[in-house]
């Protein structure tokens, strides 16, 4: 499948943050395939999305017996382990998944992670703190 905006996707590591983002990507009609490698995580998610598997992502045949091979866009969502987090990303290379999003926790994290070859590196913290900040401000003004 040659479209980049096209087929399922996978969201790695079913934490608040990435629980929430497969939900909403559900919500937005796409096929969304959960991945945690904790079991509890794993059928605690099971009832609101459609497909989720338990595996550790740092193995890339589990990936590949899952059909991640085949996905054009990831996310890693994994955010305390940095080590799960950057053997995850390298997997997903190997496999040649063309889109990888995947969650820094600082600086070094994101660096390590872009140069592994992830295309897209997100800080959720940061930016909700960032926005935040915006909104805050921006609803100060009306009652100025
Ligand atoms: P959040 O802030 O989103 O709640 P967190 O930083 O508190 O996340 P993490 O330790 O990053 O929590 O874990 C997020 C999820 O990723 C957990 O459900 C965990 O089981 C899962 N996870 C961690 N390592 C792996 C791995 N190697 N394979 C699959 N899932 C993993």
């Amino acid at each position: 499948d040659k479209n980049p905006d096209s087929g399922g996707i996978a969201v790695i590591g079913l934490g608040r943050f990435g629980s929430r983002l497969a939900e909403s990507l559900s919500a937005l009609g796409h096929q969304v395939l959960a991945i945690d490698r904790n079991p509890q995580q794993v059928q605690r998610w099971s009832a609101q999305l459609d497909q989720v598997a338990q595996a550790d992502s740092t193995d890339e045949l589990a990936l590949r017996q899952l059909g991640v091979a085949d996905l054009n866009r990831v996310v890693v969502a994994i955010g305390a382990s940095v080590e799960a987090s950057v053997l995850t990303v390298l997997a997903l290379v190997e496999l040649g998944v063309p889109q990888i999003w995947a969650r820094a926790t600082s600086t070094q994290h994101s660096k390590i992670l872009s140069a592994v070859g992830a295309q897209h590196v997100i800080f959720p913290e940061k930016e909700t703190g960032e926005r935040l900040a915006h909104l805050i401000v921006s609803r100060m003004l009306d009652f100025v």
